[in-house]
């Protein structure tokens, strides 16, 4: 069994391995079809991005998508057009953005606590938590599912709207339905790391007419077209550059999400023996996109903490993520008042993300996992020598 390099073996990666790189669609098709819109003089929300928002639809099932500038204003106009009348329940285990939106809309967040084998919110945490609430927002995180029919019965107890942050999830399916179908409205977000890529961008799904036309006037600064505003908008559109992007990417998605699936399901091989270490857990009837392929570490049965394997990883040339650490509710932005979520702060505490991308094949999969066993294996020495 070879040394971790901090040990002073030979290092796995002499060439560093990045952490990410976007699945971004070759240049020559980006222009070509951006060639008509752009000749014609049309760089903003004209043809392509028509076509992206009816492809996607599509795609899903769903009979509307308004393509915006990114996930983030997806969701900040679509909390708007849902207009909740409290504060709305999500999980703390999220990216931050899922919480600003909310708070940009000068509407209080209420965190519930994530589970510990799934990363999802805990639904039934979050079902001690509805009082009072205004409407409900799960991401689906990773891009695996997060229960979204249990979510949605939640939410129909509760009365409430559901939203899903679906920033991770494009390609992902429950039960054979597309990630996209559920809740009042879903929002994908395309920036570079995430599946379908557009540079920057996000779609908002639903099924909803009404929420449909709120969130296309709120891209628009609110105006319907005569000026007069409605409300107060923003400025949220997708120039006709990124929608080529999109589209040349939703070209390939179903073969880049193949190649994800692949090089996850040889990780998962590769260290579903390792103490200590686990895979996220995902509803068998789900396919996932792994945006993110994210592990849990427990420091007593691994045998060294999270922070000491990263270490370790770097030391090895392998880059790495903790995802999601710091939880929202420990975030400066988002930590008053004090919430106690001890279940979402302890998987914080143990999550990290490793590398998973296209490029990678699973000569490199078996690299990175052979560290972690290394690491494992002789957690007792680096114990002693990061001491
Ligand atoms: C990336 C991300 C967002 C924000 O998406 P943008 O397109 O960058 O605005 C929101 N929520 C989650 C869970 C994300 O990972």
């Amino acid at each position: 069994m070879t040394l971790p390099a901090l040990l002073g073996g030979p290092q796995a990666f002499s060439d560093p391995l990045p952490f990410a790189r976007p699945a971004a669609p070759p240049l020559d098709k980006v222009f070509a079809r951006l060639a008509p819109s752009y000749d014609a003089g049309t760089l903003t929300t004209g043809p392509l991005v028509r076509e992206l928002e009816e492809s996607v639809a599509n795609r899903l099932g769903v009979d509307h998508v308004v393509a915006v500038a990114n996930c983030t204003s997806g969701l900040m106009l679509a909390i708007h057009a849902l207009a909740p009348k409290g504060p709305v329940l999500l999980p703390s285990f999220t990216f931050s953005a899922s919480a600003h939106a909310i708070s940009w809309n000068a509407i209080d967040t209420r965190f519930a606590e994530c589970d510990r084998a799934t990363f999802q919110l805990d639904l039934e945490d979050a079902s001690t938590r509805t009082e009072g609430i205004g409407a409900i927002m799960a991401t689906h995180v990773f891009g695996a599912p997060c229960s979204p029919l249990e979510t949605e019965r939640l939410a129909a107890r509760a009365n409430v709207p559901l939203i899903f942050d679906a920033a991770h999830g494009f390609g992902a399916t429950h039960d054979g339905r597309a990630i996209g179908t559920f809740g009042d409205v879903e929002v994908f977000s395309m920036s570079p790391t995430k599946p379908l890529v557009a540079g920057e961008g996000g779609l908002v799904a639903t099924n909803r007419a009404e929420i449909a036309e709120k969130v296309r006037l709120g891209r628009d600064y609110g105006n319907p077209g005569n000026y007069n505003t409605r409300f107060v908008g923003l400025n949220a559109r997708l120039s006709e550059l990124h929608a080529a992007v999109a589209l040349c990417s939703l070209d390939a998605i179903d073969e880049h999400l193949e190649k994800r699936r692949a090089l996850a399901s040889r990780y998962i091989t590769n260290l579903v023996d390792v103490p200590g270490i686990a895979t996220q857990a995902v509803d068998p009837f789900d396919t996932h996109t792994w945006k993110d392929f994210t592990i849990s570490v427990n420091p007593i049965e691994f045998g060294i903490n999270r922070d000491a394997l990263v270490r370790a990883l770097r030391a090895d040339g392998i880059d790495t993520r903790n995802y999601f650490d710091p939880p929202v509710h420990k975030q400066h932005s988002h930590n008053q008042p004090p919430v106690d979520l001890p279940i979402t702060d302890e998987v914080s505490s143990r999550v990290v993300s490793l590398p998973l991308y296209r490029d990678l094949n699973d000569n490199m999969i078996d690299r990175i996992s052979g560290v972690i066993v290394s690491v494992h294996e002789h957690a007792d020495q680096l114990t002693s020598s990061l001491t």
